[in-house]
């Protein structure tokens, strides 16, 4: 099966009873039991819902492993992720990762007596020495928000199986249909599906998948203990917005490569991150890892006088937080996502404040460089 046909036959499909194309949405929360302590497979929709269900056999399957999980975020999906482990492991983490990742690690797992160290993973060596004894997790994000930082999956994978770690890949901006992190013998796959996967913006959620068997009967327990489960009209949801994830994709990569070319060649923008420039210093390892480039741009406008200006002047780039929809979305990392980060701090990492994140769409590219074109003249 080729990727975009994945997309949209994987999984259960429609209903058997009535033939129903799409999968119904099974708006239960209990189940009749033929005789006490039987059950039809269903039992209690916090345990297991059909519509839930059909969403996480798609996840398992079109991230190339044999169980998946559907969780209420994707933060509720890394917390759960995280309760794998027990007080007194360590963390080794992207030290770019997603914000509220960052703020899980070090305000609310520090509580629980699970430390962490952040480093610059896209460098195997840093990830090497921070390495502890008690280090049970290796968490990458790749590639990262803003700078599309590009991180080895194959060198991870490598460190993680000589000190015997957990490896969990983020992979919320290269979407399944990119790039699949369980090939390279990543232990968890995980995406905020409230991104790419759903797709328009109208649902907030969480996925995971596996590989082994063990691992997927350990994260079950932890889903139904713990209890951040996704409803079924939400699960529904996503089983749509994935059907044309394919689709979506391609639109957005095509798009985003003439807008960077068009950055790039713009006498008024001092620098351009996209993993598809030839310039980009992860541009050969995403070819060798992931199928496409994605849909992220991040461009440095000059001074945070000139991003407003770009900011006042555009139309179709919607200003807002989150990324990975139909619409373009544009934003200001420095005084957004990472506001909270010292302006030193984020200095140093290249957040300046006029960095410009882009969450390109699919409208027509003529009319989004148009927009930036006004903006940046
Ligand atoms: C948004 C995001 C998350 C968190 O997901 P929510 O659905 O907002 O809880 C995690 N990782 C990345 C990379 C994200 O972009």
């Amino acid at each position: 099966m080729k990727r975009k046909t994945k997309m949209v036959h994987s999984g259960i499909t429609g209903d058997k009873q009535t033939g129903a194309v799409s999968v119904p949405i099974y708006q239960v929360s209990t189940y009749k039991q033929p005789e006490a302590g039987k059950h039809t497979g269903y039992e209690y929709s916090r345990t297991g819902n059909p519509t839930r269900h059909a969403l996480e056999t798609v996840v398992a399957e079109i991230e190339n492993g044999t169980r998946g999980f559907a969780f209420a975020s994707g933060m509720a999906a890394i917390t759960s992720i995280m309760m794998l482990l027990k007080a007194g492991d360590h963390i080794v983490l992207t030290d770019d990762v997603y914000g509220g990742t960052y703020r899980l690690a070090t305000k609310v797992l520090n509580r629980m007596d699970l430390s962490h160290d952040f480093v610059d993973t896209s460098n195997p060596e840093e990830v090497e020495n921070a390495v502890k004894p008690n280090t049970k997790m290796l968490y990458i994000e790749t590639p990262t928000n803003p700078l599309l930082k590009v991180t080895d999956l194959k060198k991870m994978k490598e460190i993680a199986d000589k000190h015997d770690l957990l490896l969990v890949v983020d992979n919320t901006f290269a979407t399944p249909y990119w790039q699949n992190p369980l090939d390279f013998g990543a232990d968890i796959v995980l995406h905020s599906a409230t991104k790419y996967i759903g797709g328009h913006s109208d649902v907030v959620s969480g996925l995971v998948a596996v590989k082994d068997d063990q691992l997927g009967e350990d994260i079950h327990f932890i889903q139904n203990s713990v209890g951040a489960v996704l409803g079924p009209q939400d699960s529904w949801l996503l089983l749509r917005g994935i059907k044309t994830l394919g689709l979506r994709m391609e639109a957005i990569e095509k798009n985003s490569l003439e807008i960077a070319e068009f950055l790039s060649d713009h006498p008024q923008v001092k620098k351009v991150y996209y993993p598809g420039l030839e310039n980009h210093p992860g541009h050969e390892l995403t070819k060798q890892q992931s199928a496409g480039f994605g849909g992220m741009i991040s461009f440095d406008a000059g001074s945070g006088e000139k991003a407003d200006e770009i900011l006042r002047n555009v139309q179709y780039f919607t200003l807002a937080e989150s990324l990975g929809a139909v619409e373009s979305l544009i934003s200001i990392p420095a005084r957004m996502t990472h506001a909270s980060i010292p302006k030193d701090r984020r200095e140093e990492l290249g957040i300046t404040d006029g960095l410009i994140r882009l969450s390109v769409g699919i409208e027509d590219v003529e009319d989004l460089i148009a927009d930036l074109e006004k903006g940046l003249s």
